[in-house]
């Protein structure tokens, strides 16, 4: 089998942008950095990873004659957002379950941003009180089997689209959709930052790399908080998504890099360094980032090209997965 063998159902423009970070470069006085913009990959609502994700995954979709996407994620989760468009975009019903992932004090919280853009996409949504987990959920398997009585057909699709047989084909694409850009712009990415918490985009960057000629280093930089089950989680999807897509050896464990450090100490709260890396971002360069997942990562970026660990002859490619909905519930940050 090989990537191409796997059905893909557009829901992505195409090749998502590639560009210089020049004044963010010229700022951190290290490596040269340029951004891939998954946030601006879609037109189905703000788009983001999950979408790209899915490309993979709806096929399968159809082909069960499902009419119920049922989904999980926290208050403020751009996954959920993402599928109720692509349930909209496909004329199924979505039923998602959002838990209080995140204590966060905003009064809005439950009302504006992600949650609001899915109410408006007439998904059904239930608020959960319960905690944060990259698990399988008991109440989504409820609202799985609310569904059945129903008399619905439910599709489910696990927190992040991670835990789904075909969770890494997505970002497995893109690290081939890199290689196609490289040659185009006559550049090679040595290192590529990506925020990870259920696993599967980082997993399948490790994936779809892992078969290229030229080895780099995909960096992984945990937002979650609870890192060796983020760990487990990328390599055993990674692991999968290659044998999947034909790679003809084993990932090594070195191959599998997931960075602690920014996360602070609990997922969706912003950290000093989560607030200092969206400014930075915002100030210099207009790049929007979130305080959940791609401020966290951010700050890793900055930190590793300031301390040279990530040295200063590399050409870094940081991976801007999306999210900028969240931020109507964070206003208190700023
Ligand atoms: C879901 C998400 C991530 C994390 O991706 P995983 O595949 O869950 O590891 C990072 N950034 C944004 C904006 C996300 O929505």
């Amino acid at each position: 089998m090989a990537l191409s063998d796997f059905d893909r159902y557009p829901l992505t423009f195409g090749p998502s942008p590639v560009h210089p970070l020049e004044r963010l470069t010229e700022h951190l006085r290290g490596a040269q950095i340029w951004a891939k913009r998954e946030d601006v990959n879609s037109g189905l609502a703000f788009g983001g990873n999950k979408t790209r994700k899915m490309e993979y995954i709806v096929p399968d979709i159809l082909a069960s004659g499902a009419d119920t996407l049922v989904s999980i994620g926290g208050y403020q989760s751009n996954h959920t957002r993402q599928v109720a468009a692509i349930a909209a975009k496909l004329g199924l019903k979505a039923r998602l379950v959002q838990e209080k992932w995140v204590d966060w004090p905003d009064a809005v919280n439950d009302k504006v941003g992600n949650i609001l853009l899915s109410r408006l996409m007439g998904a059904e949504v239930s608020l959960s009180p319960s905690g944060f987990d990259i698990g399988i959920r008991s109440s989504w398997q409820e609202a799985i089997a609310e569904v059945e009585e129903a008399g619905g057909v439910p599709y489910a699709i696990p927190a992040g689209a991670s835990e789904h047989k075909f969770g890494g084909l997505g970002f497995a694409n893109w690290a081939y959709e890199v290689e196609q850009q490289e040659k185009e712009l006559g550049i090679f990415f040595d290192t590529i930052v990506v925020c990870t918490v259920t696993g599967s985009t980082h997993a399948g960057m490790i994936a779809g790399f892992a078969g290229q000629d030229r080895p780099r280093q995909v960096l992984g930089i945990d937002a979650s908080a609870t890192l060796e089950k983020t760990h487990d989680q990328v390599s055993r999807i990674a692991r999968h998504t290659a044998e999947l897509i034909g790679l003809d050896r084993e990932l090594r464990d070195d191959e599998i890099t997931v960075l602690a450090g920014w996360a602070g100490d609990l997922y969706g709260i912003p950290v000093e360094s989560t607030v200092e890396a969206m400014r930075t971002s915002a100030q210099l360069e207009g790049m929007i980032i979130d305080p959940v997942y791609e401020g966290k990562s951010m700050a890793g970026l900055i930190d590793l090209v300031r301390s040279g660990q990530i040295s200063s002859d590399s050409t870094v490619l940081y991976a801007h997965l999306g999210g900028q909905p969240a931020l109507n519930a964070y206003s208190g940050i700023l």
